[in-house]
């Protein structure tokens, strides 16, 4: 008997620094199965029919298993079959697969980031009042695991109006919203500060969401979604008060664990998953610095 052969891919764009392919070739590693992660970039022109190509290979059967990131993660809802009432919760799908011969989309970026919250906090009870930072594609996912758990959340943005939208989707107009600024974020006292906005990423590691000359709380918890740098400038400064942080890494090698769980039914080892990212994010960092 031959041993099944996993086609898995991730689409999205651009995706020339995605590590899904490094993660999940160490995930196949881990499990001792066969198979390749490829990218299948679909720039935002061809939108519906380049998602259209790709899901007719899941049907067809010549796929297992795709993935989907920014700019598709709200589009590619329309050529589901059904959805996960988390996806359909979080209007946002990252994963699919089939399932009794109907495409499924499903949504591993909130469990993704509730073990990271869960790694940081110590316990998947703890909660109280938590900020995010922006209210882009992320920032759903965060705001629809935090009201999960019980947290109060208050959105911090530099558009208003994105983030009424993201709360009025999410069933929960009433969340409270205040501007990225010094003012509105020096006069909040929170248990955890989540952030969700590119600031303070590679190539631009000396940014930061937290205003330089605003002193940064004690007793508040920082979750950084960016994994490149591995220590961003936000959690430099919640550290240099004494608090605990966490980067992205655990949530991007968790929803990436949680999506090949669900394609081969086999739970591959996040630890290698994890070194193998590392590894590549160090080796590439080398290779722009030389
Ligand atoms: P997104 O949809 O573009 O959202 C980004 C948010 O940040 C938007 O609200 C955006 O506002 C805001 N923002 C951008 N630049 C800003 C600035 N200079 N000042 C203030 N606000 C700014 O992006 P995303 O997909 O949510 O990703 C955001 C970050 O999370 C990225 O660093 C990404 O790598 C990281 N991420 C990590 C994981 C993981 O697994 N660890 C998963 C997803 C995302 P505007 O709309 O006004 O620009």
């Amino acid at each position: 008997m031959t041993s099944r052969y996993f086609r898995l891919a991730l689409t999205g764009h651009p995706l020339g620094h995605s590590l899904s392919p490094v993660i999940h070739q160490a995930a196949l590693a881990s499990t001792g199965l066969q198979g390749e992660y490829s990218l299948q970039p679909v720039p935002p022109l061809e939108g519906q029919i380049g998602l259209e190509k790709l899901t007719a290979q899941l049907r067809a059967g010549d796929l297992q298993g795709l993935n989907v990131t920014i700019p598709h993660k709200q589009a590619i809802r329309d050529v589901c079959d059904r959805l996960t009432p988390l996806a359909a919760r979080v209007q946002a799908v990252n994963l699919l697969f089939m399932e009794a011969g109907q495409l499924v989309g499903d949504n591993v970026d909130v469990p993704g980031f509730l073990a990271g919250l869960d790694q940081l906090s110590g316990s998947p009870r703890a909660k109280g009042k938590a900020l995010v930072l922006g209210a882009g594609g992320s920032a759903r996912a965060v705001v629809c695991g935090l009201e999960e758990r019980g947290w109060q959340v208050t959105l911090a943005v530099r558009r208003p109006q994105q983030a009424r939208e993201l709360a009025s989707d999410l069933g929960h107009p009433g969340i409270p919203v205040i501007t990225l600024e010094r003012d509105a974020l020096g006069a909040l006292q929170v248990d955890l500060l989540v952030n969700t906005t590119p600031l303070g990423m590679s190539p631009h590691p000396a940014g930061s969401p937290w205003p330089e000359d605003l002193p940064f709380p004690t007793r508040t918890l920082v979750y950084d979604l960016i994994y490149n740098p591995f220590r961003t400038r936000l959690m430099a400064q919640a550290e240099a008060a004494g608090n605990g942080t966490l980067n992205g890494l655990t949530m991007l090698v968790e929803q990436a664990a949680l999506s090949f769980l669900r394609w081969t039914g086999q739970n591959p080892d996040r630890k290698t998953m994890e070194a193998a990212a590392i590894a590549a994010l160090e080796q590439r960092n080398q290779a722009e610095t030389a």
